[in-house]
């Protein structure tokens, strides 16, 4: 962080000091990252966008301290990692190209050829298949387990790695992630944990004890459907010794993307909040409606989630999915039928978007695969947007009467 108690007069141990050194994550979302006072232009108060790619050489201590953006330490590239490591209360966080990259980044620097991984077998498409090639390239074993039931984990002498996603995409459960934490701990295991859906607001992996949290930074954390981002944040030496292996790899982040999702995680609490809220509305209204098979949100009662998210996370996530009846045809139609809602593979934006995991997030898994994982071709899956809930209830419930009345019709 920048030089902020010094920038702003509080004197040392002050309350504004000591808010300012580990602040909550609203706080930290707005203060944490933000040039210091040497850094700041004209007494700026947003932080600018600095776009040159090489700095004056200066006394760097070692090749990775050259300011270059390659090896991930310019201006924008430092604020959005500070910043999303006081929003995780970790000590350090990296920026990286996307997501997937993150999740390929926490794994290849935390396993070497021989070693097993543990990670859940219902997990999302993407990282299937990342878990898919490190076992066909890198040597590496992959043990698929039940995230939900801690009677099926197993580890051996081999085992490294505890891979766990925080809500899981896209059924939208809540593993028992402080068993995940205490299991990984006794066995000397390194903990990695994907927070994308839950985001830092709701879960806090690494005060939780999780070792790693990795996001895709392009859904809630950038939060305007307009960045394609990754982190990792964690522990210092953890973070460093990521760092250098993508410098080495030339993976880095533009400033202009770091510019983007800084300014974005300014408001993420205020937008998932609201998207939070609209997202229990939206789950209560299916789950009463008659043309709806069932629904999976951890705010309702009945979910299986209910439990695990009340007792670990701050907010039930903004992410719901719903089977409507009738056949996949049906459910097909019923998207179609959305006027608001947009048919994209994305989410955590401020646009409600849906989409059939069947054609997007679990396509190009084999049919065994998908089916063993227990994706219904019906399936559909809702990123709650910032829009008007009522508006959001409207088109929902159009949209189920529009498609019982097509398939009605071609019943006929
Ligand atoms: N993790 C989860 C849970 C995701 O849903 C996605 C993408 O949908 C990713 C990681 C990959 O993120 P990106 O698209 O930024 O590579």
């Amino acid at each position: 962080m920048g030089d902020d108690a010094e920038r702003h007069g509080a004197p040392e141990g002050s309350e504004r000091g000591a808010l300012r050194r580990s602040p909550r994550p609203r706080t930290a979302a707005i203060h944490g990252g933000e040039p210091g006072a040497s850094e700041r232009i004209d007494g700026a108060v947003a932080a600018p966008l600095v776009t040159s790619s090489t700095f004056d050489l200066g006394d760097p201590e070692t090749f990775d301290d050259i300011k270059y953006i390659r090896l991930n330490n310019t201006p924008n590239q430092r604020w959005v990692c500070e910043k999303l490591a006081a929003l995780d209360g970790a000590d350090a966080a990296v920026v990286l190209p996307s997501g997937t990259a993150a999740i390929w980044m926490a794994l290849v620097t935390s396993l070497d050829a021989g070693d097993e991984i543990l990670a859940p077998f219902r997990v999302y498409g993407g990282t299937r298949k990342i878990l898919d090639e490190l076992a066909r390239s890198h040597g590496v074993t992959v043990t698929y387990v039940d995230l939900l039931d801690p009677t099926t984990w197993k580890a051996s002498e081999k085992t490294r790695v505890f891979y766990a996603e925080s809500l899981t995409n896209p059924w939208i459960d809540v593993p028992p992630l402080d068993e995940v934490v205490a299991f990984a701990r006794q066995r000397g295991l390194v903990s990695i944990v994907d927070n994308t859906f839950g985001t830092p607001i709701a879960y806090r992996p690494v005060e939780a004890g999780f070792d790693l949290v990795v996001h895709s930074a392009s859904k809630y954390l950038n939060g305007h459907t307009d960045v394609v981002a990754g982190a990792i944040a964690g522990e210092a030496e953890r973070i460093e010794r990521i760092r250098k292996r993508m410098n080495l790899m030339g993976i880095c982040l533009d400033p202009h993307a770091c510019h983007l999702l800084h300014r974005g995680l300014k408001t993420l609490s205020v937008r998932v909040e609201a998207q939070f809220a609209s997202a229990r509305t939206l789950a209560a209204m299916l789950a009463a409606h008659p043309d709806v098979e069932s629904v999976r949100h951890p705010s309702l009662a009945s979910d299986p989630a209910h439990a695990n998210a009340s007792r670990l996370f701050e907010g039930y996530g903004a992410m719901l999915s719903f089977t409507p009846k009738g056949d996949p045809e049906r459910a097909r139609a019923l998207v179609e039928a959305l006027e608001l809602a947009v048919e994209a593979p994305s989410l955590g934006g401020l646009e409600t978007l849906v989409t059939r995991p069947i054609t997007t997030s679990h396509a190009g898994l084999p049919a065994s695969v998908q089916a063993a994982m227990g994706i219904d071709p019906r399936m559909i899956r809702v990123s709650v947007g910032l829009e008007d809930i009522r508006d959001l209830v409207a088109d929902f419930e159009r949209a189920l009467t529009e498609s019982a009345r097509l398939a009605a019709a071609a019943a006929e």
